[in-house]
């Protein structure tokens, strides 16, 4: 072969490539992943006032994809929520941000999550603090978001099954509390389970309206603020029921 010719060649595979990204699916979706990711920072978090750069940055490193089942994966960086079996969902990005940031969270923080679905909201919350302790009551989504933290290398998490309505005595005090299934009343354990000075972030209502309501430990006494009007899945017992 001549040298015209292998480099008409070399040419020829070039303009395949770019023509069948599909030979090249990893990294094409990688960096399509990436984008996304970007846009979705700077569209849907930093411009809606998201300030916190630890947040930020959790959120432009985390793969919310991964987290996400293959036949919604596409859309795993758009501005909603997302299934992801047992008829639970993902949160909407801009929420798990502004939740996260609700906490005011420090390195040094041990923080109880109720609900831990996907796993997503811990890996996030594990970028920023030290220890996350999660609780999930469906057996399936507990097992598969232990594998994937484990698989994505948060040795920082643990996730239990159970009934977060109770938290997770053994752990307490926690500095920062975020639950993402709504009760109707503020669960009594999780406010004793709260340190001094601490935190707890929580949507309370009915199935259909719901406040997202901000508490802060003081001198063994919870000061209350409602701040912002959200739908959450409910928080249910072992048997189904809401609480
Ligand atoms: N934080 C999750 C969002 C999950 S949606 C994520 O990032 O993907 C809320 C989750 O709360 C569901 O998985 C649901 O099964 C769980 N849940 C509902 N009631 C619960 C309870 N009493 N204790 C623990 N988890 C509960």
């Amino acid at each position: 072969m001549s040298l015209t010719d292998s480099r008409s060649v070399l040419v020829f595979l070039f303009i395949f490539l770019q023509l069948n990204p599909s030979c090249m699916s990893q990294t094409y979706n990688l960096s399509w992943y990436e984008e996304q990711r970007t846009a979705m920072v700077r569209d849907q978090i930093r411009l809606r006032g998201i300030r916190d750069e630890k947040v930020l940055a959790a959120m432009q490193k985390v793969e919310r994809h991964r987290f996400v089942p293959p036949a919604y994966r596409k859309e795993s960086y758009e501005d909603h929520p997302l299934p992801i079996g047992e008829g639970q969902t993902i949160s909407q990005p801009y929420i798990v941000a502004f939740m996260t940031e609700a906490l005011e969270l420090k390195p040094s923080d041990k923080v109880l999550e109720i609900g831990t679905g996907s796993g997503y909201q811990a890996a996030i919350l594990a970028e920023i603090c030290d220890s996350v302790f999660s609780v999930e009551i469906f057996r399936s989504l507990a097992i598969s978001a232990t594998n994937l933290l484990q698989e994505l290398g948060y040795s920082n998490v643990m996730v239990k099954t159970g009934d977060g309505y109770i938290g997770w005595a053994e752990h307490a005090p926690f500095n920062g509390i975020i639950v993402t299934c709504a009760p109707g009343q503020i669960p009594e354990k999780l406010q004793e389970q709260l340190a001094e000075r601490g935190r707890m972030i929580i949507p309370v209502g009915d199935n259909y309206t719901q406040e997202l309501i901000l508490l802060e430990k003081e001198n063994g006494k919870l000061r209350k603020k409602n701040v912002l009007p959200v739908r959450f899945v409910p928080m249910i017992n072992e048997k189904g029921d809401k609480y």
